[in-house]
């Protein structure tokens, strides 16, 4: 039985202060011992986010990080920075970040790598482009995106991964993928997990479906065989977020 995971992307949004505020709010929405609550949070608020939660059921994620330990890398911070403020998942590769940023599935597999060798989870991010799901190449662009993803990945470490299924043209437009859409790419996920490695690692791995899950649509998303839990942009900010978890 695979543990449920709903995880909040935070995005450019929230001073530590406001932080501090959102997570006072959220405290008591958010309480469920049968499922494991991510904040993924701006890296400048993770010392006062880290700080809020403790003694709460509330973890702390950073929504990106680099793949080197040290070095000439100005304005990057490394996973020893996040592991030592008590960061314990961390977003890889979402698509902001691969549109904006110009990350590709070769960093998202470096970091990946980097993120296990300190015991961080990584929480990684695919899905496709409305154009690709038009041309009815979906499962193929998401099965290289995962091939290469955990290219080295041990099946050990495989079975601690997260994938967050993330359909690009869901994301923050407020149109969700069907829960039969998601089922089938997380399904199809899975099959490529079990490709990689064997039927036990993909049984383990914890995939979530994102893009515009609120509070009305979570049940039926979470309701499916192989939906895990949600990765949740917009409504991570709000009271909503808590009705969720609570899915
Ligand atoms: C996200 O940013 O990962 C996301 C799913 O955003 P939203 O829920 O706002 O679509």
């Amino acid at each position: 039985m695979r543990r449920r995971i709903i995880a909040g992307n935070w995005k450019m949004n929230k001073t530590p202060s406001e932080a501090v505020a959102l997570i006072n709010e959220l405290k008591d929405l958010v309480v469920n011992d049968a499922v494991d609550v991510v904040y993924c949070v701006p890296a400048i608020d993770i010392p006062a986010a880290v700080e809020a939660t403790k003694g709460t059921n509330v973890s702390i994620g950073a929504e990106n990080m680099y793949y080197e330990e040290s070095g000439a890398f100005t304005g990057e911070i490394a996973p020893a920075m996040l592991d030592d403020l008590g960061v314990k998942y961390v977003i890889i590769g979402h698509s902001e970040r691969r549109e904006y940023f110009a990350e590709t599935d070769e960093t998202v597999n470096k970091k990946v790598l980097k993120a296990f060798e300190h015991n961080i989870t990584p929480i990684i991010c695919c899905g496709e482009s409305l154009t690709q799901r038009e041309q009815g190449i979906t499962l193929d662009w998401i099965r290289m995106q995962i091939k290469i993803a955990f290219q080295n990945v041990t099946a050990d470490q495989a079975k601690k991964a997260v994938i967050a299924y993330e359909p690009i043209w869901a994301i923050g437009t407020g149109k969700t993928a069907t829960a039969d859409q998601a089922q089938e790419v997380c399904a199809g996920i899975r099959a490529v997990i079990c490709e990689i490695y064997d039927a036990a690692t993909a049984d383990a791995i914890r995939i979530q479906y994102g893009g515009s899950m609120n509070a009305g649509n979570a049940a039926e998303l979470l309701a499916k065989p192989d939906i895990d839990g949600g990765l949740i942009g917009g409504a991570s900010l709000k009271p909503d977020f808590g009705k969720i978890v609570n899915a």
